[in-house]
């Protein structure tokens, strides 16, 4: 058997019933993941931390102990989010020495369920960039197609699960940054309801669009998931304190209305062909299964960008204020004045900027200006607030819609994977790249990308499914049923 092959249900499964044990489940993992170091999927990884977690639930399995639903399972986490004492670094130069002394709660919650946390997996700089390549230690490769990206910002999250380095692992999605990686590396991922997953010790970049959430194989895997991370957090006030529901046995049901929506706006100009076939082909399946199919219009969707391009860098601007070389991370050791004009500088601001500018990578720079801007007095009506007076709109498109429909549906992303250093150098080509995705974040709701084509190039296309706020257990039903009736889930790439 080959143990890297399996899903986060088998894994989980067979520990329990000794079929074998999570020291060796860990072990065929780290043994792939060094032969596939040239994919750049970690950025940390401490073998024998890894293999003692392990050893330490297969103890606790052996004594008789109680060991949770998780137990023995290696999660891959995204480099922004807090493990004590371990590096955690954003991708960023800025953070390169940063080992947090406190862990995240979605990363309590998987140690409590058991979980072995796995390596750090790649980024974007502060999980701003959609390919991967704005990380300070170069880009991961999509296990699919070495000459191209994984998407992004959680590219070494969703490559870790595509390379099968490990079986699940943890994202954060902003603007899509968890949806567009998973349909470019042809797994599934879930951005939950905003609140409905704890974000203390995420490090922010956007704190009104910021939530985490797994990459998986499948839809049985997610639930399970899900089920681990979920739940209200008196340490995040944005938490929502609803109950977690039973998702792994739920999702077997069929969702109790089927009515989707088919996003007349996401299926426009710039949509590559084989994605729309793939999108329209998983529409019939859900017709075949005696679905409701209706257009719907989100007329306002076209400002998305546009308005996530004030709002977040607005945030980011903020959040990052923090990262002056004071505290923590990275400080400038050389700050002696520039120029003639900084020579007045006090020597402790000419220290904070000689760090920004060192720490910092050329997109987080371009952010800071960019909200800097947009929030400063004389612009902040004309941009910041204009926004979010668009967000607002945004979000009534999609309660209009979902009077009629359960479901929308549309394609995660316009075309498959593109090509490293394709769109490096055209920040706008870039940002478009989450144009489907991008509005879910504005409106707070829940999106899963899952698998449902493969491009005659062979690349794996995403579709994506949009509910209501909290409706987490009738999204993954939804998804579920699909899973059922099509077997792309089950493609692996072939390395
Ligand atoms: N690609 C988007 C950005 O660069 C979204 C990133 C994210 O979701 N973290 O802002």
């Amino acid at each position: 058997m080959q143990l890297t092959n399996l899903t986060a249900t088998e894994v989980v499964a067979g520990i329990s019933a000794r079929k074998f044990n999570a020291e060796e489940v860990a072990k065929a993992f780290l043994d792939r993941t060094a032969k596939l170091k040239n994919l750049n999927i970690y950025v940390h990884l401490d073998d024998e931390v890894v293999l003692n977690q392990a050893r330490d639930v297969d103890r606790r399995l052996a004594a008789g102990e109680a060991v949770g639903p998780l137990a023995g399972l290696p999660v891959a986490i995204k480099d922004l989010l807090c493990v004590q004492g371990e590096p955690t670094t954003c991708g960023s130069k800025m953070l390169a020495n940063f080992r947090p002394p406190y862990n995240a709660t979605v990363i309590e919650k998987l140690k409590a369920a058991g979980a072995v946390l796995y390596g750090k997996a790649n980024m974007d700089e502060f999980a701003m960039g959609s390919s991967t390549e704005n990380s300070c230690y170069g880009p991961t490769l999509n296990p699919w197609d070495p000459a191209r990206i994984p998407g992004g910002s959680s590219g070494g999250s969703a490559a870790a699960v595509a390379a099968m380095t490990a079986p699940v692992s943890l994202g954060s999605d902003t603007g899509g940054s968890i949806r567009q990686p998973a349909a470019l590396c042809g797994v599934v991922g879930l951005k939950p309801t905003y609140g409905r997953v704890s974000r203390y010790g995420l490090i922010a970049f956007a704190s009104s669009l910021d939530q985490i959430g797994p990459f998986t194989w499948n839809v049985p895997d997610m639930a399970l998931m899900m089920e681990a991370i979920s739940g209200g957090d008196p340490k995040d006030a944005t938490s929502l304190p609803d109950a977690v529901p039973a998702y792994s046995q739920e999702i077997e049901k069929r969702p109790e209305r089927l009515r989707i929506g088919v996003v007349k706006e996401f299926f426009g100009e710039g949509l590559d062909n084989e994605v729309a076939v793939a999108v329209h082909n998983a529409i019939e399946v859900y017709r075949k299964l005696g679905a409701e199919i209706k257009e719907v219009s989100l007329p306002h969707s076209k400002y998305g960008i546009a308005a996530y391009y004030i709002v977040a860098p607005a945030e980011a601007s903020s959040n990052l204020a923090r990262y002056d070389g004071t505290l923590f991370g990275h400080r400038a050791k050389d700050f002696s004045p520039a120029d003639e004009a900084e020579k007045d500088l006090p020597a402790l601001v000419r220290m904070m900027m000689a760090t920004r500018a060192e720490g910092f990578g050329a997109e987080v720079k371009r952010r800071i200006m960019l909200g800097t801007y947009a929030l400063s007095a004389g612009y902040a009506d004309q941009y910041y607030n204009k926004a979010l007076k668009v967000r607002r709109l945004i979000r009534n498109d999609f309660e209009t819609a979902f009077k009629d429909v359960d479901f929308l549906i549309g394609p995660t992303t316009p075309t498959p994977a593109f090509k490293l250093g394709e769109k490096a150098a055209n920040p706008l080509a870039m940002y478009l790249s989450d144009i489907y995705t991008i509005t879910t974040n504005l409106a707070g709701i829940p999106g899963l990308s899952m698998p449902c084509g493969l491009s005659s190039e062979g690349l794996p296309i995403g579709m994506q499914l949009v509910g209501p706020a909290m409706s987490e257990t009738a999204l993954l039903q939804a998804a579920r049923l699909f899973e059922r009736e099509t077997d792309w889930h089950t493609k692996r790439p072939n390395i």
